[in-house]
């Protein structure tokens, strides 16, 4: 019986590369190669336990690439813009992928990719975490490569941690993240895997598509509702405007209010197709629940 087929995948020690190389170990149809930059990582060794081959390799060396992406059928690819936020760092990261995966034959490609908001919105928003994202999608499809994007919508994760429930002087707990009543897509980023996972087994359906996902679309008051439900704390939309949240003071707050603004205007995140994809996907209610005692630490 032939061996089965390796995916080389990125990013392997943290949110997105670790849902992904965890969910194709664990249903076993490939085999996987887990990149990272540091080996010795606690989550580097946790994969080398569960059967994944860890290979060490950095996007900002291209010798090291060509030799991790040797005999590979598959390449999940994430790049991370926040590690340096230096857009043309990530487009060359990027590119250098698709380069070496078109020379060595790889048979399919799935990128974390974004949309260009900067080309869509005729330069009125420039969103460089999502434009750069854009870019490397566009380079694939120059190339002709065999590439599916996956467009993740805002991680559930998040409101653990840079979208964390603030104390407010009124004594409850407010969101600052300003939606200005539109509903938002989100997803568990530990459901991506599965996603991956189906695109990756049935490669004739997928290739050449964009895909946008999402398993649950909701106010910003109606994402408070349910955490306020499940932590018993009250915890509310504090309706901040686009203006104030550029004010605030954390790395990125200029460039995240620009996201927003496009959130706003709807991209296309599919919920149906991201829930055919992985049946066991979690909405915000049912990720909320599991998830509710790491709140008690917010
Ligand atoms: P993460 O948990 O911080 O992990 C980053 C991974 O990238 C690590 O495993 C790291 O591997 C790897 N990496 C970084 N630089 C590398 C390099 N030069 N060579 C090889 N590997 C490198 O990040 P994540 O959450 O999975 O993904 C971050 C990306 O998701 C960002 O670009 C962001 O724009 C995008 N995104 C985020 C959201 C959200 O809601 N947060 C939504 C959509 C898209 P080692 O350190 O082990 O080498």
């Amino acid at each position: 019986m032939a061996a089965p087929p390796t995916v080389a995948v990125f990013g392997a020690s943290g949110n997105q590369g670790g849902s992904v190389a965890k969910a194709l170990l664990k249903d076993g149809t490939f085999k996987v190669r887990a990149i990272t930059r540091k080996p010795r990582k606690r989550e580097a060794k946790e994969l080398k336990r569960l059967g994944a081959e860890i290979v060490k390799a950095d996007l900002d060396n291209e010798k090291s690439l060509f030799d991790a992406l040797k005999n590979v059928y598959g390449v999940f690819l994430v790049t991370n813009y926040w590690e340096y936020m230096d857009i043309d760092r990530e487009v060359q990261q990027g590119k250098r992928v698709a380069d070496i995966s078109n020379h060595l034959g790889v048979k399919h490609i799935v990128f974390s990719g974004l949309e260009n908001v900067r080309k869509l919105t005729n330069g009125k928003l420039d969103v460089p975490h999502f434009d750069g994202k854009g870019q490397i999608e566009e380079y694939f499809r120059e190339l002709g490569a065999p590439m599916t994007s996956v467009r993740m919508p805002d991680y559930f994760e998040n409101f653990l941690d840079v979208f964390r429930p603030v104390k407010s002087d009124k004594g409850y707990y407010v969101l600052d993240i300003p939606m200005g009543g539109v509903p938002m897509d989100g997803m568990s980023v530990k459901d991506l895997g599965g996603v991956v996972l189906a695109i990756l087994k049935s490669p004739e359906n997928f290739i050449g598509k964009d895909i946008g996902l999402s398993t649950d679309k909701l106010t910003i008051e109606e994402y408070a509702d349910v955490m306020s439900r499940h932590t018993g704390k009250t915890i509310r939309d504090s309706k901040i405007s686009i203006k104030d949240f550029e004010e605030l003071k954390f790395p990125g707050a200029q460039e995240l209010a620009k996201m927003f603004q496009f959130y706003m205007s709807q991209p296309d995140r599919n919920k149906d197709l991201t829930l055919m994809l992985n049946p066991e996907a979690q909405s915000f209610e049912e990720w909320m629940s599991r998830n509710k005692n790491a709140f008690m630490n917010v």
